[in-house]
């Protein structure tokens, strides 16, 4: 018992010795490198819109002139960012994160993006000698504030191990699910069954405003009823408050229903689901948290 303790308090001042980098400080990156920093790892920033980065220096964390300059002087990068485009970007254009030399570096995208795109990134950082983990999560900012996400890995074994420490800290479990693009197939699946969740809830809670049910009871019957679940708990304070604040904006959602449909989703809901969702991002509710889905739905039936 005295040796695995000791064991895991060398392997813990070890990890902590490394270096890490950010990449990406929007809704998700910011919490997410705050629990690195309160875990007392040194970490390193940077963000497309400088000014995002100001909050995180004041709490202590580095900051990079340039994606080159991080990975040269970080361990591990890691990626949250927009989407498949945002993500290439980064790691590949000519101020790139693989523009530079450096071989036996890791990059763990924790961004949603195509498994296909996963497979891709995986290759080229192989080509550089860079080891790559697709690591998107399920949670959105409270789980990321709190360090309970939950982390989807695609890695070899050995990567998983090396990241594992780390996952540790910004998540309350890490499923190795396999190599990477399995781990973003998981989570476009995950982000299917939130999409029907989030839309059965809201043309729920319609259905039963139209026929003289309060959404208050209406919510308070589902929450309290085997219906209910994390996200209908989640949300129901947005949906009475009639406020969607982005923590999940509901132009990743699309995103989302779009790479699934894109990797062979072809099930009875997938189509109409994505339509409803594309119509609302159209009427402009695209950077509004997902749960705004309530408000297309509601001028819908008006
Ligand atoms: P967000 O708040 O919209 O932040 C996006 C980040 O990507 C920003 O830092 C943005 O930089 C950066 N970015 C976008 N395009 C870029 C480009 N071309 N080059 C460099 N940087 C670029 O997104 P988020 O909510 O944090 O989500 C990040 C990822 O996690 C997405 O893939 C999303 O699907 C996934 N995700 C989100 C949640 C959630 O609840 N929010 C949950 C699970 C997974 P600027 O500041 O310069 O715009």
């Amino acid at each position: 018992m005295y040796i695995v303790n000791i064991e895991s308090h060398l392997k813990l001042s070890i990890m902590n010795q490394l270096k890490l980098g950010w990449v990406g400080l929007g809704n998700m990156g910011n919490p997410m490198v705050l629990n690195l920093l309160n875990a007392g790892y040194e970490i390193t920033v940077f963000n497309r819109t400088r000014e995002k980065e100001k909050s995180l220096l004041s709490a202590g964390t580095k900051s990079a002139s340039n994606l080159a300059e991080l990975i040269k002087n970080c361990d591990v990068v890691f990626t949250m960012l927009s989407n498949d485009a945002a993500v290439k970007e980064v790691f590949e254009s000519s101020v790139g994160l693989l523009n530079a030399n450096n071989q036996g570096k890791t990059i763990i995208n924790m961004s949603t993006v195509s498994p296909e795109t996963s497979r891709y990134l995986h290759t080229i950082c192989k080509q550089h000698q860079v080891n790559f983990i697709d690591a998107p999560v399920s949670g959105s900012v409270k789980p990321a504030q709190d360090g309970t996400l939950v982390i989807l890995v695609g890695a070899s074994n050995e990567n998983f191990e090396l990241a594992k420490p780390l996952f540790d800290v910004l998540g309350k479990i890490a499923i190795h699910v396999g190599e990477p693009g399995i781990a973003s197939s998981a989570k476009l699946a995950i982000n299917y069954l939130l999409g029907l969740n989030l839309q059965g809830l809201a043309e729920t809670v319609l259905f039963a405003e139209k026929n003289g049910v309060s959404k208050e009871d209406m919510l308070n019957i589902i929450n309290q009823g085997a219906c209910g679940n994390g996200i209908t708990n989640i949300k129901t304070p947005s949906i009475i408050n009639n406020s969607f604040p982005a923590a999940f904006a509901l132009k990743h959602l699309v995103k989302d229903l779009r790479l699934a449909k894109e990797a062979g989703l072809d099930s009875p809901l997938i189509h109409p689901l994505y339509d409803s969702y594309v119509r609302a991002e159209k009427e402009g509710l695209g950077d509004q948290d997902v749960m705004a889905i309530i408000s297309s739905l509601h001028n819908k039936a008006d």
